[in-house]
């Protein structure tokens, strides 16, 4: 599932546009704009993909730690999780301060 960050309905993984306000789920969807918010933080180094331990294959295939710009979007392509794409991004911070 997906949340609109407008107006917070609920869609399927396989709908592109907020059918409440109209929005851009591939721009507006909650975890698009996560992304977008990470990518922003010059804090965030890297950003892990954390997939749950129930999650489908094509899930499962995308787990892992990605550059800022090489992060897959969400819900994963090709997902068939009984409940959607739970997958969110997890950033990796920068605490080091020199
Ligand atoms: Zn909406
Ligand atoms: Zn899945």
């Amino acid at each position: 599932m997906q949340t609109c960050s407008r107006c917070n309905t609920l869609s399927g993984d396989s709908v592109v546009i907020c059918p409440n306000c109209g929005a851009d789920l591939q721009e507006l969807s909650n975890t698009a704009v996560s992304l977008k918010r990470l990518r922003q933080n010059s804090r965030v180094l890297v950003i892990r993909l954390v997939i749950p331990a129930d999650a489908c294959p094509a899930c499962q295939a995308v787990e892992g730690t990605y550059p800022k710009d090489k992060v897959p979007a969400l819900p994963v392509k090709g997902c068939s999780c009984p409940h959607g794409c739970t997958c969110f991004y997890e950033p990796m911070l920068n605490e080091i301060y020199p």
